[in-house]
């Protein structure tokens, strides 16, 4: 179920943002500071993150579309006037939790960075894309503009149904999504093409416990020697880092010390290669002697940028402008997938990444002010 809400002018405007920018005086900070101070945990107030983006475009040709899912608010921005394809810019703004950052939602410049929850994934680039948007909206030229939630969550809710939906209305010609980069070196050295896929598993294994004076083949402890053993038992091809497993939460009940118990209990993050198959993975988990029961929790396939002429085009814009930047196929999965399912061309480029996710999350001024210009160019290749 969703709702399409159609408007030609900005129907949000919030009092604490109406008037704050004008589009001659339009900055890149300020708008990130404006989406920062936002709480959008488990992306709540998207209605006030769309605000936020109507002032920040107000007076400019654009159209909006509003697409909820289950309460998840996700808006398509669009020219006012005809355009027989776009590029699109994609942005989420839900983050994580806080946890004990009492600043977290109260931005702060300082030393060259803007720190806040956000700032660097990826409220500065949702801010960046917002300003390059209005500047190309400005020269009549055909771009368009996701704003979405869910991203943290996976992004069912948010890229993965909008996409669907605007397709049915919109041709796409390529995409761009300002994640922060967070195996950034230096500003302007990565592009991503593709990332490798997730899996989240939750096993509960059944084996043969007992006295631990005997070798107890099937007991569960041991499969979890098969577990570290996975790794090396994929596939792998080339192009991709190769796939890791890991374990992130594992339990026993401690019947006595001298006793292997008959049950056991672990998640795992699996980041697959593209030559790592679901179904390899969970041939290699269901293993002869255990009764293995399996719960897949969350699962988004590896892809690659299905649009190769796009992705040098962007590397070699870089280039020219003096940056040395590699693709790069690193990281978790993102919003990106959805594109690239859709046979659309799509790269993330974004800032560096200072503790995204963490406490005292920054993101450098500098760079912000930079990727404006640079989205805008990228969206005109
Ligand atoms: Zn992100």
């Amino acid at each position: 179920m969703y709702v399409v809400e159609s408007v030609f002018k900005p129907i949000y405007f919030s009092k604490a943002f109406k008037g704050y920018f004008s589009i001659h005086s339009m900055d890149v900070i300020e708008l990130a500071k404006a989406l920062i101070s936002i709480n959008t945990v488990d992306s709540a107030n998207g209605k006030k993150v769309v605000e936020v983006i109507d002032s920040a475009l107000e007076g400019l040709p654009y159209k909006r579309e509003l697409y909820t899912y289950e309460g998840v608010v996700n808006a398509f921005y669009y020219p006012a006037y005809e355009c027989a394809e776009l590029f699109a810019f994609n942005g989420h703004y839900d983050v994580v939790p806080a946890d004990d950052w009492n600043k977290a939602f109260e931005p702060e410049e300082k030393d060259g960075f803007l720190y806040g929850r956000g700032s660097a994934d990826m409220k500065g680039g949702l801010a960046a894309m917002t300003l390059a948007f209005a500047e190309l909206l400005k020269e009549k030229r055909c771009a368009s503009l996701f704003v979405v939630g869910d991203e943290e969550k996976g992004g069912a809710k948010g890229t993965g149904a909008a996409l669907k939906d605007v397709l049915k209305k919109h041709k796409i010609r390529r995409a761009l999504i300002g994640e922060p980069m967070q195996e950034s070196k230096v500003f302007g050295d990565t592009v991503k093409v593709g990332r490798r896929g997730v899996f989240w598993l939750k096993l509960r294994i059944k084996g043969k416990g007992g006295h631990a004076s005997q070798s107890l083949p099937y007991n569960p402890s041991r499969y979890i020697a098969h577990v570290l053993d996975m790794g090396a038992n994929l596939t792998n091809k080339e192009g991709m880092a190769p796939t890791t497993v890991n374990i992130t939460s594992l339990s026993m009940p401690l019947s006595a010390y001298n006793t292997v118990p008959s049950t056991l209990e672990l998640t795992l993050d699996i980041r697959m290669n593209h030559g790592t198959s679901r179904e390899a993975i969970l041939h290699y988990l269901y293993k002869d002697g255990y009764e293995v029961d399996i719960e897949e929790l969350f699962y988004a396939a590896p892809f690659f940028n299905p649009d190769k002429e796009y992705a040098e085009a962007v590397l070699t814009f870089l280039s020219s402008k003096g940056y040395k930047p590699k693709s790069s196929t690193a990281g978790g999965s993102s919003d990106a997938r959805f594109f690239s399912s859709a046979g659309i061309g799509v790269v993330e480029f974004g800032p560096r990444s200072f503790n995204a996710h963490g406490r005292d999350e920054r993101v450098s001024v500098d760079e912000l002010r930079a990727l404006v210009p640079l989205y805008k160019r990228i969206a005109e290749l």
